[in-house]
């Protein structure tokens, strides 16, 4: 799964070779072939990452979202280049005069206007993203209120509180702040939570600084029966909202 550092590494890179650029689209998926004449020679305006979903905008208010999920990834290709992946699994292409952008195997691919895209209640309706510039503590701070009762290793998957917090980044913050991930939102104090926000922010940008590198900043994550790197204690792993997760019992009393 795509983690939002990740999500926005790519995103970067798309947009270079695509902002302002004219385009051809050629859809892989049936349904959306019919759309491919109204968007045939376009200029894409911009393209976003919010949370773990890419945005390509297009200037006349339409949006082509796209959601990697476990499988999908991204090529681009100089023209004339060869593919290192089979052509029946492009989603979808964008040709501009010099790459072939392909999004291979993305489970999800939906073109909307902006007023949709705002309003659908799956892929609209975002938590504020720690990676972008509108990233909002208040905000932040007011949905994660919202949820007293849940569980906050629960909480943090959860894309309308906040977005682009996958399953690694989740259990790293969780062991930085020292809070352990049964922990209801209620019970945790005014100083967890901005431990939580201080290290959500400094993890997600360490990620995406040091992308493609070691991921020195991983200290728990996948390490059950190890020791803490903190304070020898045996690292655990449970089940939390169907993904595993990890907690040092004594750093993160329970
Ligand atoms: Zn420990």
């Amino acid at each position: 799964m795509a983690e939002g550092p990740l999500v926005h590494h790519y995103a970067n890179r798309l947009r270079k070779v695509l902002k302002g650029k004219e385009v051809r689209v050629e859809f892989g998926i049936r349904k959306l072939k019919q759309f491919e004449p109204s968007l045939e020679g376009l200029r894409i305006q911009d393209v976003e990452a919010h949370g773990k979903q890419f945005r390509i905008h297009f200037p006349d208010n339409r949006v082509l979202l796209v959601h990697l999920m476990m499988w999908g990834s991204w090529r681009i290709y100089r023209n004339g280049e060869a593919w290192d992946k089979p052509p029946d699994r492009a989603r979808f292409i964008l040709r501009t005069r010099d790459h072939e952008v392909v999004a291979f195997s993305t489970p999800i691919v939906r073109l909307l206007t902006k007023s949709e895209l705002e309003g659908d209640p799956r892929w609209g309706n975002l938590g504020p993203d720690p990676l972008r510039p509108d990233f909002s503590t208040k905000q932040f701070f007011r949905l994660l209120g919202e949820q007293p009762a849940r569980e906050i290793g629960e909480v943090l998957l959860d894309q309308r509180v906040i977005s682009g917090i996958g399953n690694i980044l989740r259990i790293e913050i969780l062991f930085q702040s020292r809070i352990h991930p049964r922990k209801s939102v209620g019970s945790l104090s005014d100083d967890d939570k901005h431990k939580m926000l201080r290290w959500i922010l400094k993890l997600t940008r360490t990620w995406m600084r040091t992308m493609g590198r070691k991921a020195n900043w991983i200290s728990i994550y996948r390490k059950s029966g190890k020791p803490c790197p903190r304070c020898k204690a045996t690292i655990e792993f449970f089940r939390q909202g169907g993904r595993i997760t990890y907690a040092c019992p004594k750093c993160q009393p329970a």
